[in-house]
Formats: structure tokens, C-alpha cells, sequence
């Protein structure tokens, strides 16, 4: 794929119909892509940090390189080898970007952790994936402790000062002649380990290749994030999950862009992160619903948003509402991206595609995304059905390896010729993709499938609503009823008379047969430590 700066977006049908996966025998992100844009563009910044102090560094292609070679010499000199496997768990500080950078050259297995872990969950995690190193910031230490004589980590690795058996990581940057030479990395080889994010259960192991990865999320980086090497791209996640491999590693720096990182500790503010992206200059912005749906509360005037060019959502379904508040205010269309933790961008409303309020837009070029039934054949347009991915006669890239020690998972997600996601959606008639729901959650009601998005979004559309869960409760008569657990936005009050005024808006806004027959009204609703909606846990709260 030739590289030119000011190229115009790629033509969605073009890249359908032309987009071949390059199956090259040997690939590392570092060598092959950092390397590459550090020797082409040695001063184009890579990575634009901040923090909430007011500090704030920008590191060249040439930087990064340089320091990532430091790192992949540090962690060999520690006795990690290829193939090691190094949990890493730190804030968006500069040098998780660096020791990840250093992991893939040296073909170490990295595996990112969020700081809201706890030493619980940490320890979980260690033991599940056999760790042998931890890399963590100095911040983070005491989530250490008790975890310590976690089996088979042997090296611990720390930014700050800590006691023996804790080694201080300090980074600098190493001239290309005093570094270690690795040997290649094979395509196949094991990149990384993510944790999923755990919404439906405990999160499951995701194994990726340096290729599928590394490589694939140029499909992301390109074809989604619509990238250009000029510009200054901000995704908002943390760093442990698959969110920040897509848009913070991956995607933008396929693209020789800039990784935009505001380092933010505790709870997400929208006021001083739209300051952010004003003060940044941030040309496209990458955030999922439950942000998206706090930023548009905003006054969204007060800010200079004049440098965005595109503005894109993963992770959840996105109600249209937020959509057309956004639209309204600053003129642009946020682009739904499907995907997983297992994959890279496989649906997504590309930038030359006409937009369809509420869709996800179309399959990725590269993929073959079916909706299929259960005996793995394609369902007709209208109809819903599982979302799957097409693996055989070819693999795409851009798709993870399986699922570590758990045949029940791996088992559970292929069917036939087919990869299967776990969610369910429609195709129409013009080939564009409508999310349903995770099949989990789909409510069976009175005979008919509702799914709880759908729902959700009408009652969204209501200037009561700031935030609503919707589940099925077990119910004799009609299978299940549909209950609804709203927040409400600030200056309204719970009332039997608001949630009847609720019900009746949902009933005109929607088909009848979808309002909520119950409304609780909540002060929070129970997310996942990403900011995901987790119906499962309200669902298990119930009795028939
Ligand atoms: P777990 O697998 O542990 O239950 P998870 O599925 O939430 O957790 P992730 O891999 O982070 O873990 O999330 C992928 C899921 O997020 C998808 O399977 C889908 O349900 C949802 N998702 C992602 N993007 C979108 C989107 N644009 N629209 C609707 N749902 C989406
Ligand atoms: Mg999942």
C-alpha cells in the first residue's frame, strides 16, 4: 500500500473490490512500520502527550524508535526471551508506549491490564496467561502487593524506586548502533494477549499474531480512521484495552499519524477532555458511546472544535440521538465501527459511504461478514441473525488466533466456514449492517425479539433521560417483559407519573410492543470497568 500524505479517502467500493492481505513470512510492527516512518519522516511527532498537570511532551518517529530500542535491550538484559509472555499494567504514560514498542521487537508477549484492576483481578490474570514479567508504573505498585508470590513471574519491573525483586525501568533513548539485533518475527508469531472486556462473563484471552495485529489494523488506520500521516488522531481509552491497540497504537501509527495522549487519572470529565481536543488541535476522535453520550450533554459551543475532520465511535451501539446532537453542533457525522477484541475494524460506516443514521455501516474490505443461522447459512436481507466472519477457504489477517486455554469459547464461536462473534444484527437491501444486540441479550417477548438498544435509544430521545439499561425479566405470560433502569439528566425527579410519561413516549417513538412494561429509576447503571452497559449483572438481580 503506497504511503501519500495528502491522499484523498479511500473509495469504499474500490477498497472492497482491490483489498488483498499481504501474507508476508516475517513481520514486526516495530521494525516494519516504526522503523520505516523513523527513517522516512525522522521528525514527524508520533506521539503527543499531556497530562492533567499541564505537562506535555512530543516524541518524533526518530524518538520512538530510539527509545523502543532502549526498551527491547532493557527487558532482554532482564532475561525475557521471545516468546515470554509480560503483563503490563500502567497509566498513559509515554513509556507503556515505549515498553510495548521494545515487547514486539524482541517478540515478547505483552499483555495489557487497565489500572482499575485490583490486586484480585491482577492475580487472576498472571496466573491465567503464565506471566513471567510485570511491567507497571510507579503509580501502580500498590496494586501489587499481595500478588507477589503470584507462580512463574520472575521479573518485576517498576518506573519508580521500589525494593528488590522490583528493577527500575528509567527510558532513554539508544543510538541504532549500540542496539541488540533481534532476529525477525514470523508473521504467525504471538504478539500479544488481551483480556475481553468482560460484559457478558470473565473476560476471556484473546491471542493476536504479529500479523493480525500489527498489520491489520491498518484496515482500522486507513480504511476507518480515514489517516493521514498530518494528522492528529485521539482515541479515548486507557490502556488495557483492545480499544487502545485499535486507536492509540495500531491504527494511527500504520498510518505515520499522530497518537494524541492526554493522560487522565479517575473519572472521565467531559468539559476538560473537549478543552483537550480544542488545545490538541485533534483532526479525528475516537471515543466509545458511554463517552459519546457525556460529551454531547456539553455545551458544545463554549469549545473551538474547528480542527476535527472525523469523528468515530466503537465499542457499543450509539443512539442516533447523540448522533444528531453532535451533528448539530459541530457538523459532523460520527462513524460507527464494529468490532472485537478479537478482530480489527470488520464493520464500519467508511467515509465515502453514505451515512444511515443508527447502522454500522458495511463490511471491512478484507473480510467476508455474514449474518448467518444457526445451521451457519447466510439469512436473508431483513432477517436477523448472528454476525459472523468468513474463515475458511481463507483466514482474513485481521483476526485473532483463538481464545487461550478455553475450548469452550473456541468452540462456541466457530460454525462451519464461520467465525462467530456472539452478536446479532440485520443486513438490509443495500448491504449496510443494523446491530440488533449481543445474542445474550436479545428479549424475547410476547413473540417477538427485541433488542435492548433499540429501546434504549427511544427513551434517549426524552429530555429526562440521560442513560438507560434495558433487560427482559422472566415472565410466565409473555416469555419475558421488557424493563427499563433509567438515569435521569440533571433537574428531573423520579415519579410514577415520569415513568408513565416514559412508557408512552417509547410507545410512540417505537413500535408498541418494545416499551418498557417497568421502569426503575437509578443513580448508576452497572458498566464494566471500560464503560460498557452490563445487562448481565441487572438480568441476574431478577426473579420470575
Ligand atoms: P466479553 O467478550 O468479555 O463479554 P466484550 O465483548 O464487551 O466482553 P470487547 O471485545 O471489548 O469485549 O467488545 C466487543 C463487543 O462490543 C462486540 O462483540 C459488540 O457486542 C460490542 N461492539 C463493539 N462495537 C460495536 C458497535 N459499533 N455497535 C454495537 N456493538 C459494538
Ligand atoms: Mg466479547
Amino acid at each position: 500500500m503506497p504511503e501519500s500524505p495528502s491522499r484523498a479517502s479511500v473509495d469504499y467500493e474500490t477498497a472492497r473490490r482491490d483489498f488483498r492481505w499481504e501474507r508476508p513470512e516475517h513481520f514486526n510492527f516495530a521494525t516494519d512500520v516504526i522503523d520505516r516512518h523513523a527513517a522516512e519522516r525522522p521528525q514527524a511527532p508520533a506521539l503527543q502527550w499531556s497530562d492533567e498537570s499541564g505537562r506535555s511532551r512530543t516524541f518524533t518517529f526518530q524518538e520512538l524508535k530510539e527509545r523502543s530500542l532502549h526498551a527491547a535491550r532493557f527487558l532482554s538484559g532482564l532475561g525475557l526471551a521471545r516468546g515470554d509472555r509480560a503483563f503490563i499494567l500502567m497509566p498513559r504514560v509515554p513509556e507503556w508506549w515505549f515498553l510495548v514498542l521494545g515487547c514486539i521487537r524482541a517478540g515478547i508477549v505483552f499483555m495489557p491490564g487497565t489500572p482499575m484492576l485490583t490486586a484480585k483481578d491482577i492475580r487472576y490474570r498472571l496466573e491465567a496467561a503464565s506471566a513471567k514479567a510485570v511491567l507497571t508504573d510507579a503509580s501502580c505498585l500498590d496494586r501489587f502487593e499481595g500478588v507477589r508470590d503470584a507462580a512463574g513471574v520472575t521479573t518485576w519491573v517498576s518506573t519508580g524506586d521500589a525494593p528488590s525483586p522490583w528493577t527500575r525501568y528509567a527510558s532513554e533513548a539508544l543510538p541504532e548502533s549500540q542496539a541488540v539485533a533481534f532476529p525477525p518475527t514470523r508473521a504467525e508469531e504471538p504478539l500479544l494477549i488481551y483480556f475481553t472486556s468482560g460484559t457478558t462473563g470473565m473476560p476471556k484471552m484473546v491471542q493476536h499474531t504479529q500479523a493480525s495485529y500489527g498489520q491489520g489494523h491498518r484496515i482500522t488506520g486507513r480504511y476507518w480512521l480515514d489517516l493521514k500521516s498530518e494528522d492528529r488522531h485521539l482515541t479515548l481509552s486507557d490502556t488495557g484495552w483492545a480499544k487502545c491497540a485499535w486507536g492509540k497504537l495500531f491504527g494511527p501509527w500504520s498510518e505515520g499519524a499522530c497518537n494524541v495522549v492526554h493522560d487522565f487519572r479517575g473519572r472521565f470529565d467531559p468539559v476538560a477532555f473537549l478543552k483537550v481536543l480544542e488545545r490538541e488541535r485533534v483532526t479525528t476522535f475516537c471515543a466509545p458511546p458511554t463517552a459519546w453520550r457525556a460529551l454531547v450533554l456539553q455545551d458544545l459551543k463554549a469549545v473551538d472544535l474547528s480542527s476535527l475532520r472525523h469523528t468515530v465511535s466503537a465499542g457499543e451501539p450509539l443512539n442516533p440521538e447523540v448522533i444528531e446532537t453532535w451533528k448539530e453542533a459541530t457538523g459532523l457525522f460520527i462513524r460507527e465501527g464494529y468490532g472485537q477484541t478479537e478482530t480489527v475494524v470488520i464493520v464500519g460506516m467508511f467515509p465515502s459511504l453514505p451515512p444511515r443514521m443508527g447502522s454500522m455501516g458495511k463490511p471491512s474490505p478484507g473480510f467476508t461478514v455474514g449474518v448467518i443461522n444457526e445451521q451457519g447459512e447466510e439469512v436473508a436481507d431483513g432477517q436477523e441473525g448472528d454476525i459472523a466472519v468468513r474463515v475458511k477457504p481463507e483466514r482474513p489477517v485481521g483476526l485473532f488466533q483463538g481464545y487461550l486455554n478455553d475450548d469452550a469459547a473456541n468452540a462456541a464461536s466457530s460454525r462451519g466456514d464461520w467465525y462467530v462473534t456472539g452478536d446479532r444484527a440485520v443486513r438490509d437491501a443495500e448491504g449496510y449492517l443494523w446491530f440488533v444486540g449481543r445474542s445474550d441479550d436479545v428479549i424475547k417477548t410476547s413473540g417477538y425479539r427485541v433488542g435492548p438498544f433499540e429501546v434504549e435509544s427511544a427513551l434517549l430521545e426524552h429530555p429526562a433521560v440521560a442513560e438507560s439499561a434495558v433487560i427482559g425479566v422472566p415472565d410466565d405470560k409473555i416469555g419475558q417483559r421488557i424493563k427499563a433502569y433509567v438515569l435521569l439528566t440533571p433537574g428531573h425527579t423520579a415519579s410514577p407519573a415520569l415513568a408513565q410519561e416514559l412508557q408512552d413516549f417509547v410507545k410512540k417513538t417505537t413500535a408498541p410492543y418494545k416499551y418498557p412494561r417497568e421502569i426503575e429509576f437509578v443513580s448508576e447503571l452497572p458498566k464494566t470497568v471500560s464503560g460498557k452497559i452490563r445487562r448481565a449483572e441487572l438480568r441476574a438481580t431478577q426473579k420470575p
